[in-house]
């Protein structure tokens, strides 16, 4: 089934092929959403640079997502957990700011650069089981004490029923400063600003090898022609395969589905959906949802930690999103689709040196709208001199699975399945 994001994205910039020799500051390996912001925060900051990409702009996990830009941070308790034995009065702060950075950016830059993709606010994090909701005041008690009164408050399972028409959940959390929005026109868009600064783009143009030459030359080969630069960034994600002997066994590859209804009237979108707000629930294998701008509900889930591709995501998905909104049933279902997110054991996003000239940033256990945007900047600024918050993300200690990829895969999906088991058992 096709694609609903390829499908809306509307009039957008083919890119050429490299077809010859190119120099540059940077060159970024990978125009997913890590790749197309780190461009920006460099183009912004004076760096000549060239993004290329094996297929286009946005091909990746980026453009098959669930467009939800959450607060919540993959792997912030285990950061938490190392930064208070190393900085103990920096590491709440710290993540903090990692959490809701992002939004910030990713709204800035929508106005500075008239990106047109649908932005809307507001989340509910829904209590799939009762013993959440202790947790969910915790959480709110939180961000009350950093001053997020009017943004994050506490639902009682009634206020949520109010807003969503589902027999589900027993309270939830609402929160307007989330965002939702077209992951691909953002992508696309954030490429676009970066090219009216100067930055080069090329799209089917596969990277096949990485050449360091010296500390400050490396050449970055692909079949038609060598990109020379001064630095790599690699935002390949889960879709890349470079420099293994740095980075092989730290990540590994989850399969996640979404697909897209039929087009609803607006009457149902607001009975189902009062408020117009995007949902998750507080499952590990979680169910994710939001209206779109054109009133289709996008509806994701069915991880296959596995990194397999799942059959019929369609077939797969429809008794959970039947048992969410009953009014549902027997919708007409006209976009479904797979994407790669990029899983990390301890969940702590990747970002630092492979080499001395090669940086990169991946790995944000399926969060990384906002954390893309967050790491982006942490890469600029050390390009430019200041490695302060690099190498804390250096610093943080991961897992290393000694084996390949597909074993290690198998590995999580072992882990990823007790989980489930876990939710449904209660
Ligand atoms: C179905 C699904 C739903 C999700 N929902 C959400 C959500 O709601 N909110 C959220 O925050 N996150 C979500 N995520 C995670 C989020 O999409 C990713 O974290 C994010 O898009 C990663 O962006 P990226 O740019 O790092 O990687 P990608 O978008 O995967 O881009 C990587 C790019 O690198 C290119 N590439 C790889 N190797 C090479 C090479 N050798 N040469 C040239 N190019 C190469 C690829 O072609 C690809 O375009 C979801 C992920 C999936 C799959």
């Amino acid at each position: 089934m096709n694609n609903y994001y390829t499908a809306t994205v509307g009039t957008r910039p083919e890119w050429p092929t490299l077809d010859h020799d190119v120099t540059v500051d940077v060159v970024i390996v990978g125009a997913g959403i890590t790749g197309c912001a780190t461009a920006v925060e460099l183009a912004e900051r004076g760096f000549s640079v060239a993004l290329v990409d094996a297929h286009s702009v946005g091909w990746g996990a980026t453009g098959r997502n669930g467009g939800q830009v959450t607060g919540s941070l993959s792997g912030d308790n285990a950061m938490l957990k190392q930064l208070k034995k190393k900085k103990p009065s920096h590491a709440d702060q710290f993540v903090w700011d990692l959490r809701w950075r992002g939004h910030d950016i990713i709204t800035e830059r929508i106005h500075k650069y008239h990106i047109d993709c649908g932005l809307k606010t507001g989340h509910i994090f829904t209590a799939w089981e009762k013993k959440d909701l202790a947790e969910f005041e915790k959480m709110v008690e939180q961000a009350h004490t950093y001053g997020m009164q009017d943004t994050v408050s506490l639902l009682t399972q009634q206020a949520v029923h109010e807003r969503l028409a589902t027999p589900l959940y027993h309270g939830g959390v609402l929160n307007t400063k989330n965002l939702h929005l077209h992951s691909l026109k953002l992508c696309v868009g954030e490429a676009q600003a970066a090219h009216s600064l100067g930055a080069k783009i090329y799209e089917n143009t596969a990277v096949t090898a990485i050449e360091t030459i010296s500390p400050e030359r490396v050449h970055v080969v692909t079949r038609k022609g060598t990109l020379r630069a001064k630095k790599v960034v690699l935002a390949g994600n889960a879709y890349h395969r470079l420099m293994r002997l740095q980075l092989g066994g730290y990540l590994f590859p989850a399969v996640l589905g979404n697909l897209v209804t039929e087009k609803l009237s607006a009457e149902l979108c607001q009975r189902i959906n009062r408020d117009d707000n995007a949902v998750y629930d507080s499952r590990t294998v979680l169910d994710y949802y939001r209206i779109t701008h054109d009133n289709r509900l996008m509806f994701g889930g069915g991880t296959n930690y596995s990194g397999r591709d799942i059959d019929d995501v369609a077939s797969h998905l429809r008794p959970a999103l039947e048992a969410t909104f009953p009014a549902l049933k027997d919708v007409g279902i006209e976009y479904a689709w797979t994407g790669k997110a990029g899983i990390v054991i301890n969940r702590i996003p990747m970002l630092g040196r492979a080499k001395a000239q090669v940086y990169f940033a991946q790995g944000y256990s399926g969060h990384g709208m906002a954390t893309s945007h967050v790491l982006a900047e942490i890469l600029a600024t050390a390009l430019a001199g200041d490695f302060e918050r690099l190498r804390t993300f250096e610093d943080f200690w991961r897992w290393r699975m000694p084996v390949p990829a597909t074993a290690g895969s198998a590995l999580v999906a072992l882990g990823m399945r007790y989980y489930q088991l876990k939710d449904r058992l209660g």
